[in-house]
């Protein structure tokens, strides 16, 4: 690709109105534009990145055995009063009529219409077990969309169905995605991790979800340091991970009334051994902040967290004895606007303060509390909820992994983006669509499900949020918009310059290489700075006296590191 034919569109500047770091760069580096709330176009250089992203992920379903369809977006009413999502789901949901009156919705998700397929096309146990995948545009009215392609209204997913006869059926295929996810996020280059997760509004019960690890994820996910257990926060409160652990409810009787104006008192109303409080909290502080000042003040804050999660009903804005001043972490209005009203609304400042201790007693006080934008390290946030949903929270049961039996592990929480998700549906939707086959023995059966999401257009933000420094992207090989840039100095005043340019070009591209060609009238510092913005892995760049011993110059974005190849070997190296 020629970049003077190309449409290049970069930025200098950083955009005022995006938040997050990937944001910043897919603007600057002139992957999208947004046109409305939500709602983005992909420049040539976004569907490049987008477009490998999804064949990595086709590759790995097909690899996996599922099957490609494509479904409409638009998806009549009927459908989803079927299974109650009509009424069910909330705003997200976006609803219209056609020109006759007629129901329809933008598909947020494709169950449905899944289900509808499948009852009529599907008649036999013999065409069983089937997974089916499309990616596909899908539409949420996100309350609050957000960090650019992140949290968009209008996205790109990968969303697939399986249908079986059998829970064994079912559990070998939600198996079989489980590991074609963890090949895909593999190939992407990407730092993730696998969760217990909550199946949330499309129903079911065992579910996983697969987090890149950043510091701007929105969600907050815990893991063991000994074990292999790792699940999403709400699960990890809801969800001991033995069940020889005693129930939520039998702590939350211990915790009930705790009035403590000390960490000792703290400690006791919670059957807790204070060095656990404070160790854990300080392994958090450790593990998130490198700053040691940091430490203190997390005790702090877990403290009044604590008390004020019981008492928020007529605890008065004033902060709680076991706050001593000076109080970096949260300013006294933001301890005010928490405290004293039950309808403020947290900003993005709100931050959710986890208590963990590492034995069965272990409590999390799921509660949010103003902070400055350093302790956004500490621990995940939730920013989309405010005190209300708070108030109702209980005080929940986390304890540390099965693998650390006698009660010594602990548990660390990191924040993560939500790049996939996978459910056994069981049959909720086939129940409900009276979707079934004839088995063995001639009798109609109902289907049992798995679903299983990817967010396509989500992964190019994540992998930048892992993958950048202050020049710009760094994309990892696979999913780079081009593998080369091609940097010729001065072209316009150097024929032969010019001439080993296209050369180069064009056997490069011979050879298979996505390129591009910088052939702008630009200065030198002007195409450098452009294609480090670009994150292209490779920069091959020719100049006058390099040329002179028949050289050109290779820089690798990534390590920063510079050689010389000679010109007539340029593509054996590459390759
Ligand atoms: P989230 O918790 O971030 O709202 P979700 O749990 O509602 O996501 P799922 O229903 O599990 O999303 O959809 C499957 C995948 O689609 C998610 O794992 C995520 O990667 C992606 N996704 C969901 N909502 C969005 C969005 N608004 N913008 C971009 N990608 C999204
Ligand atoms: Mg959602
Ligand atoms: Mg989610
Ligand atoms: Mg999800």
């Amino acid at each position: 690709m020629r970049s003077s034919q190309y449409l290049l569109s970069t930025m200098k500047e950083n955009p005022a109105d995006a938040e997050v770091i990937s944001h910043k760069l897919m603007l600057r580096a002139g992957m999208v534009r947004r046109l409305a709330s939500g709602l983005y176009t992909y420049l040539p250089t976004g569907v490049r990145t987008l477009r490998k992203v999804e064949r990595i992920v086709r590759e790995e379903m097909n690899k996996a055995g599922a099957i490609e369809v494509l479904m409409p977006m638009v998806q009549n009413a009927e459908l989803w009063q079927e299974t109650g999502r009509w009424e069910h789901m909330d705003a997200e949901l976006l609803r219209f009529k056609d020109r006759h009156q007629r129901d329809f919705v933008l598909g947020p998700t494709h169950e449905e219409v899944i289900t509808d397929l499948i009852r009529r096309e599907v008649t036999s146990y013999k065409q069983l077990p089937l997974n089916l995948y499309q990616i596909q545009t899908k539409f949420r009215d996100e309350r609050r969309p957000r960090f650019g392609v992140m949290r968009a209204r209008e996205f790109l997913m990968k969303d697939a169905y399986s249908f079986h006869l059998t829970q064994d059926s079912l559990q070998q295929t939600y198996d079989a995605m489980y590991q074609a996810y963890t090949r895909i996020f593999t190939r992407l280059g990407l730092d993730f991790r696998a969760v217990i997760a909550d199946s949330g509004s499309i129903g079911g019960s065992v579910s996983h979800e697969f987090h890149v690890l950043a510091s701007s994820g929105e969600d907050a996910i815990a893991f063991s340091t000994s074990s292999d257990y790792a699940a999403n926060i709400e699960m990890a409160a809801a969800l001991p991970p033995s069940s020889k652990r005693p129930a939520a409810s039998a702590s939350l009787q211990k915790v009930a009334t705790p009035d403590a104006n000390t960490l000792e008192e703290l400690a006791a109303c919670l059957s807790l051994e204070t060095s656990h409080l404070v160790k854990t909290v300080l392994v958090h502080a450790h593990h998130d902040t490198e700053d040691n000042a940091t430490k203190d003040n997390s005790v702090q804050l877990i403290a009044l967290v604590v008390r004020a999660d019981h008492q928020l009903n007529h605890v008065k804005a004033e902060k709680h004895p076991l706050v001593a001043s000076p109080l970096t972490l949260a300013t006294d209005e933001q301890i005010k606007a928490l405290l004293g009203s039950a309808t403020a609304t947290i900003g993005p400042v709100g931050l959710k303060v986890p208590v963990i201790v590492d034995h069965s007693a272990a409590v999390l006080a799921d509660f949010s509390c103003g902070a400055n934008e350093d302790s956004h390290q500490l621990v995940g946030v939730n920013w989309d909820r405010d005190i209300t949903d708070y108030q109702q929270a209980d005080i929940r049961n986390v304890v540390s992994g099965d693998a650390s039996p006698c009660g010594s592990g602990t548990l660390e929480i990191k924040r993560g983006i939500e790049v996939g998700h996978i459910f056994q549906l069981g049959d909720k939707y086939s129940q409900a669509m009276k979707a079934g086959v004839l088995n063995e023995a001639g009798k109609n059966q109902i289907l049992t499900m798995g679903c299983y999401g990817i967010g396509v257009s989500r992964i190019i933000a994540a992998a930048i949020e892992q993958n950048h420094d202050e020049y710009g992207i760094i994309w990892p090989d696979t999913i780079a918009p081009f593998q080369i840039a091609l940097i010729p100095m001065n072209m316009h005043k150097s024929t032969r310059i010019q001439q080993a340019a296209e050369q180069l070009y064009n056997e490069l591209t011979a050879a298979g290489f996505e390129v591009i060609f910088d052939d702008r009238k630009e200065r030198p510092g002007v195409m450098f700075a452009d294609m480090e913005l670009l994150g292209i892995p490779h920069h091959i760049v020719i100049g006058e006296r390099n040329l002179d011993q028949q050289q050109v110059e290779y820089k690798h974005r990534r390590s920063g590191s510079k050689e010389m190849l000679d010109i007539a070997q340029v593509v054996a190296e590459m390759t």
